[in-house]
């Protein structure tokens, strides 16, 4: 037996799905847990549900309310969305495109009335709805791309097949094989295709809230890695990265230098110059650590003055002239600073393992002896871990 759903049934479930959608996104909004993302869908959420509702009443209510006004709704919802997922990006917004559209598209439904301008309708229609679905799209893959967010893709997932949707009713529309009505006496695969519909703007409502619940999980596990000062690293960071790098495969080695540094005499530039000029002297200092790292090194603030780099894949040989090189460039960023008659120097202790054959605390206590060793010598050099400066 053929089960026919009942398309303007559908229509009044999906316009009070997404009003309730809409509401929850604003409520959303109102915990202040997000940013102002979900106030851009609860709006876009509202409209759509609204142009559904007044679709529904099509040939019950005049076309101007039913067609002009619930198409116009619709589409001006979808744009909302785009417009969200922009904002969110850090897009630019054009509301004067966004006004062109929307006046564009309730003059071009209104030049197309009654059963004859329907399958010209549904391409007006259409093609804005194409348009923005594969905008959104995009930009739902960019962000996936530069930020890593994983609802990124998700969303991109789930707005995909609606511009192959479409697409497919504009090219039915184009051959004038859509009949002239929205709702037609033997609606066959369109109550299917509706609730289908109604489905997917559940779905998307949900992803939606993933992207900036997401993000802020990031920031926050960002926040609690770092160091707030010098932008580096913390420990509970390091042990975090510890433990991803020596995860999985035990056979393969997986070589790294590591330097322990420390800025000598730093007690007595904070006695004389003040608790903020040391700051100032940290934040330089990982500033032009920075600038010597590649895209895998990691810098740590250990505590203090004190300061791990690691160094993956580079030997000892090679960590010490980096070691050296960071104690040049640290020398020459502070030449710039006035009222620093004796510019504060760096002792660094160097010290190679293989990440996956040693802990992390023995890695640290190897570095930590070079550096005393260096302290010890007079301050201002790099010192290599003695078993392997004799090998
Ligand atoms: P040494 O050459 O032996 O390293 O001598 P030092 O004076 O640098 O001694 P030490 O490394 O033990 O001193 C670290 C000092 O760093 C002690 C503390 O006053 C200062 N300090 C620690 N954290 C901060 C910070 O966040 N900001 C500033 N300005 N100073 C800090
Ligand atoms: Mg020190």
């Amino acid at each position: 037996m053929e089960l026919t759903l009942d398309l303007r049934t559908i229509f009044v479930t999906g316009a009070l799905t997404c009003l309730i959608i809409g509401v929850m996104q604003l409520m959303a909004f109102a915990t202040g847990r997000f940013t102002r993302s979900p106030v851009w869908w609860g709006a876009s959420s509202l409209c759509i549900g609204t142009g559904l509702l007044a679709a529904a009443f099509r040939d019950r209510l005049p076309d101007l309310i039913t067609v002009e006004f619930a198409n116009t709704a619709m589409l001006g919802g979808c744009l909302l969305l785009l417009f969200g997922i922009r904002a969110f990006g850090g897009r630019d917004l054009n509301w004067l495109g966004f006004g062109l559209v929307l006046l564009g598209a309730w003059t071009l439904l209104a030049l197309f009335p009654g059963e004859e301008g329907f399958p010209a309708r549904v391409m007006v229609v259409g093609t804005v709805m194409t348009l923005c679905d594969a905008a959104i799209v995009r930009e739902a893959i960019r962000l996936g791309r530069r930020e890593g967010l994983r609802s990124a893709w998700v969303l991109a997932g789930l707005f995909a097949p609606t511009v192959v949707i479409y697409l497919g009713r504009m090219l039915l529309a184009g051959q004038d094989q859509i009949g002239s009505t929205l709702f037609p006496p033997d609606s066959g695969a369109l109550g299917w295709l509706a609730a289908t519909g109604v489905a997917f703007v559940i779905l998307r409502g949900q992803a939606l809230l993933l992207l900036p619940t997401e993000r802020s999980n990031r920031m926050l596990a960002s926040l609690a890695q770092r160091d707030p000062l010098t932008g580096a690293m913390n420990r509970s960071g390091l042990e975090q990265w510890f433990a991803e790098q020596t995860h999985g495969d035990q056979r393969n080695e997986l070589p790294a230098s590591l330097l322990l540094v420390d800025i000598d005499h730093f007690k007595a530039l904070n006695d004389t110059r003040g608790h903020a000029a040391g700051d100032e002297i940290l934040r330089i200092f990982a500033s032009a650590v920075r600038g010597q790292l590649r895209k895998d090194d990691i810098l740590v603030r250990q505590g203090g003055d004190e300061f791990a780099i690691i160094l993956p894949g580079i030997r000892v040989r090679e960590a010490v002239r980096i070691a050296d090189r960071i104690r040049n460039v640290f020398r020459d960023a502070l030449a710039g600073v006035e009222g620093l008659p004796l510019p504060p120097t760096l002792s660094i202790g160097v010290a190679e393992a293989d990440l996956r054959g040693l802990s992390l605390d023995q890695l640290l206590a190897e570095a930590d002896e070079a550096l005393y060793r260096a302290k010890r010598l007079g301050r201002d050099r790099v010192q290599a871990q003695l078993k392997t400066a004799k090998a």
